[in-house]
Formats: structure tokens, C-alpha cells, sequence
């Protein structure tokens, strides 16, 4: 028999969104990124939610185990950012990409007890969104860096 797991293997996770207006349409960007992750990734992921602003004000995403899911939080990731930033399209792509690279890398290490999970989590965040770049690889690849130094202040739980 099947475990619930092994069934949800083959589907993409659910994206649901609870949020207002940010200018820019987060739904689609994760939804281009998960297109084009690595295969085997997304097993078992139930949900990707975009919601508001973390209730802590610390982190952009956030990893839920037990639930399979992971939570993004649009202010917090685009709120604050300008709107010639926001026009850019690559800046905000980047953005939603450095959060949800991180917390891709939380789902397939949830059972990993031995590593470091952030520092992990932070080393390979790339790795899944960097097949979505397409021609624009090498630019992009460069700026993801640049970006995940300037964020490395900040905490992604
Ligand atoms: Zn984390």
C-alpha cells in the first residue's frame, strides 16, 4: 500500500496566498520556481502559503514539519522594497527565490538530524531556484550571492 507520502509524491504542492497588495505577483514567481526545481525535491511538500508579515518580524519564510509546509511572508521579503526594485521583476524574483531556496532546503533535510539546518539551508537555497534562471543564469547566479550577503543579517527560520 501506498503511504500518504509516496501519493503525494507526483503533485506539486498547493500555493495558497493571504495577502495584500505588494506590487508584485509572488504567486507566479513561485510557481515558475517550483517548475524547474531539481525532481524528488517537492516530495511530500503539502503547501507553499505567501502570507503577510511574520508575526515575530524575524524571518522571511518558515518551515512547518509536521504540516509539510512552508510559509512565506511578502512584506517581509517585498514590502520594504522600493518600487523601481519592485519593477525590476529579477530583484523581487531573487528575493522570493533566496527565502524559498531556504526553505525548500528545510523539507528535504527534515529528517537530516546530524547537520547544521540553517547553514545548510543557506548554502543550497540556490540550488533549487538556480534551474529557473534560464538564459539568465550567470547574471543571476551573481546577484543571488550579492543578495544572500546583504540578507545574511537577517534571520530565516
Ligand atoms: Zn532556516
Amino acid at each position: 500500500m501506498l503511504s500518504k507520502e509516496d501519493k503525494d509524491a507526483d503533485t506539486l504542492p498547493e500555493i495558497t496566498e493571504c495577502y495584500g497588495e505588494c506590487g508584485v505577483n509572488l504567486e507566479k514567481i513561485v510557481r515558475r520556481i517550483i517548475k524547474y526545481v531539481p525532481p524528488d525535491t517537492l516530495r511530500g511538500l503539502r503547501e507553499i502559503r505567501i502570507s503577510g508579515r511574520d508575526p515575530d518580524n524575524m524571518a522571511f519564510g518558515c518551515y512547518y514539519k509536521k504540516d509539510r509546509k512552508i510559509e512565506l511572508f511578502a512584506e517581509d521579503i517585498i514590502g520594504w522594497q522600493p518600487w523601481l526594485l519592485k519593477k525590476t521583476y529579477i530583484f523581487p524574483y531573487l528575493s522570493t527565490g533566496l527565502a524559498l531556496g531556504h526553505e525548500i532546503d528545510h523539507h528535504v533535510k527534515r529528517n537530516d538530524g546530524r547537520s547544521d539546518k540553517e547553514k545548510s539551508a543557506e548554502n543550497n537555497a540556490l540550488k533549487y531556484v538556480y534551474p529557473s534562471f534560464g538564459p539568465f543564469k550567470p547574471v543571476a547566479k551573481l546577484l543571488f550571492l550579492l543578495l544572500r550577503r546583504f540578507f545574511n543579517a537577517r534571520k530565516t527560520i
